[in-house]
């Protein structure tokens, strides 16, 4: 009989948790508090730039540019098959990344040396042609859609409740908003994707788990007169523009704990910075400003694992600045630790 899993937690890494479950065989039920791909506030994996690699690399270790080269790579393959299948475009782009100084140039030239990014030189920092980018709302559309149509079952709107010590979970409980009584949900294995909210939700059973919300902002223009061909990256700051003309400009790095607020001084913030690059913005419209939550880690990377002490648990979060970008990967390696 097929391994019954349940994945807790629908952004980008549940969800291709969930499908790398299922294409290995497993029987798969993902659970979402709220709907997959549905924009709720609070969540990062629609919230985020989908810029697939890490910022500035040389400065991580290389566990973390190793998930996230290693992830990166198999974007291609991945919306080849959701646009062939779900006729959703995730809209993989290989617009390139320009650096803008100031940064460690010579650090910069080693590192795509040896991961063998190619560089271009310019007269303004240096360009690598082959960085790419998503639009992580059509993405998780995507991925919504794949795993409805490869039978993963979505229990949506039901919210996974805070897990009481034990040695092997024998059912897990849930509130749901169809089910006055809360739910009692059975599986061989369970897994924990949960993003910044992992930890509220394994609390005594968290392990050593070390995760907070870091809130970003982000501003969506329209109307934009100068046509960037490059994601432009300059001094924490980044713009990104997307196939359709908009462009993103963002974002910010704030520890506020759960608070999914947008505020008016970061707007003004990223406007600034944004029209010091692209003085035309001054002309544009904001269509929108927006704020995820990334699941905080102290070094930007994931837990990726069988719990230490509960048998039938794994956890693949914590995946920080650059989850959209490992996960393909993760869900990899936490399929292969879940299906041995
Ligand atoms: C502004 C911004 C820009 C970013 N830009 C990039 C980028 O360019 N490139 C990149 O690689 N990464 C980027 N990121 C980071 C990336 O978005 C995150 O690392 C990634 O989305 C984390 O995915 P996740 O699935 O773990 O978390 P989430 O997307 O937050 O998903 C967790 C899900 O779990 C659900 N959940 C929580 N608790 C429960 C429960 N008890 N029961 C049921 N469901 C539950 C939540 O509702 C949520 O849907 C950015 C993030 C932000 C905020």
């Amino acid at each position: 009989m097929a391994k019954r899993v349940i994945v807790v937690g629908g952004g980008i890494v549940g969800c291709l948790t969930a499908l790398a479950l299922s294409d290995k065989g497993c029987s798969v039920t993902l659970v979402e508090r709220n709907v997959v791909a549905a924009q709720t506030s609070g969540e990062s994996s629609w919230a985020g730039a989908g810029i697939l690699f890490p910022l500035l690399p040389w400065m991580y270790q290389d566990a973390v540019n190793q998930l996230a080269m290693a992830g990166a790579a198999l974007y291609p393959t991945l919306c080849e098959r959701l646009l062939a299948e779900t006729r959703i475009d995730p809209e993989y782009t290989q617009s390139g990344l320009q650096i803008l100084p100031s940064f460690d140039e010579d650090a910069a030239i080693n590192w795509c040396k040896n991961y063998q990014v190619p560089i271009e030189k310019k007269a303004d920092g240096l360009l690598l042609p082959t960085i790419a980018q998503v639009r992580p709302p059509h993405l998780l559309q995507a991925l919504r859609q794949i795993l409805i149509q490869e039978n993963v079952t979505l229990l949506e709107n039901t919210q996974l409740e805070p897990l009481a010590s034990c040695e092997k979970i024998s059912s897990w409980r849930a509130i749901s908003s169809s089910h006055s009584t809360g739910l009692i949900l059975e599986a061989d294995a369970f897994v924990v994707t949960s993003g910044a909210w992992s930890f509220d939700l394994l609390k005594e059973t968290a392990a050593g788990l070390n995760i907070k919300p870091m809130r970003g902002q982000i501003l969506l223009y329209e109307n934009v007169q100068e046509k960037l061909e490059n994601i432009i990256y300059s001094n924490g700051f980044y713009l990104v523009p997307r196939r359709d003309g908009l462009l993103l400009a963002g974002s910010t790095l704030e520890d506020v704990g759960f608070d999914t607020r947008t505020t008016e001084e970061v707007k003004q913030e990223l406007q600034t910075k944004a029209e010091s690059i692209l003085p035309g913005l001054k002309h544009a419209i904001i269509r929108k400003h927006w704020s995820g939550l990334r699941p905080g880690t102290p070094d930007n990377l994931p837990t990726i694992a069988a719990h230490p002490s509960i048998q039938n648990l794994y956890l693949n979060t914590g995946h920080f600045r650059y989850g959209l970008t490992m996960a393909p990967e993760s869900a990899q390696r936490v399929a292969a630790l879940v299906c041995t």
